[in-house]
């Protein structure tokens, strides 16, 4: 399914100092031709990375796109705005704006098909709590999560899938190479049976919640998992480039 995928998800993290030292970092290390990296800085470090970063090694994301255009709306960036600033990539539907933000499938959906709309590429974020799992309701909210997009949205293309259970971000449980893929596996099945056999098989789908430079070469050999998105890992620029060349 096209190039491996690895992107570095920074949250709200790094100062002007720290985010120089890192840039430097990875500007300093190599990336495997069949693997495509991305980071993704606050929106107010995305103009410095992406002056100072080597993006014949590395693209930039941002991690949020508000759903309406340029106009009204105090406090939001616009994905015509991200586009303005010459970015390809928006992360949406992470967990923690789904959860601290509370946006809805429904929001995700209409923020994703227009982030399409306007041109950039979409790593959409789904993925279960502990409680969901636990409870036997993981495939019914992963379900429910894909089809509020692709209610909207025919055009896969441009999007990757990032599974990150929620009881596995920011934790140190990291899933199990087979739990990865067996939910990976699911959601192939999933786009084979709703969308297209086409899309089943191009489709990106990489896994995020404590990757790091010690587990993520097991969780890379499993045959579904095309990638992972990483968040405390991606801070320390060594580390993150063990993870960028896990599918050497
Ligand atoms: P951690 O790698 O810190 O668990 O975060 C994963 C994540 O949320 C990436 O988007």
């Amino acid at each position: 399914s096209g190039k491996f995928w690895i992107g570095g998800n920074w949250k709200s993290n790094g100062t002007a100092e720290s985010v120089s030292k890192l840039v430097d970092e990875l500007n300093s290390g190599t990336v495997p031709s069949n693997t495509e990296v991305i980071v993704s800085p606050t929106f107010l470090q995305i103009p410095y990375v992406s002056q100072n970063l080597d993006q014949t090694k590395f693209a930039v994301s941002a991690q949020n796109c508000w759903v309406e255009g340029y106009g009204a709306y105090t406090g939001e960036i616009s994905a015509e705005a991200l586009a303005d600033a010459g970015l390809n990539w928006v992360i949406l539907g992470h967990s923690e704006r789904r959860a601290l933000n509370e946006e809805s499938n429904e929001l995700v959906a209409d923020k994703t098909k227009k982030a399409l709309d306007t041109g950039l590429s979409v790593i959409a974020c789904i993925g279960e709590t502990l409680e969901q799992r636990e409870s036997g309701e993981m495939f019914n909210v992963l379900d429910a999560q894909l089809a509020a997009i692709a209610d909207k949205v025919s055009d896969w293309s441009k999007i990757v899938v990032a599974y990150e259970p929620v009881w596995a971000i920011g934790t140190g449980v990291v899933a199990t190479p087979d739990q990865a893929q067996e939910v990976h596996a699911y959601l192939r099945k999933w786009f084979a049976d709703k969308v297209s056999a086409d899309v089943s098989k191009s489709i990106r789908v990489v896994y995020g919640g404590s990757v790091n430079a010690e587990n993520c070469a097991e969780l890379a050999t499993k045959e579904d998992v095309d990638g992972f998105l990483v968040g405390g890992a991606s801070l320390k620029g060594p580390d993150f480039l063990v993870i960028a060349n896990a599918f050497e």
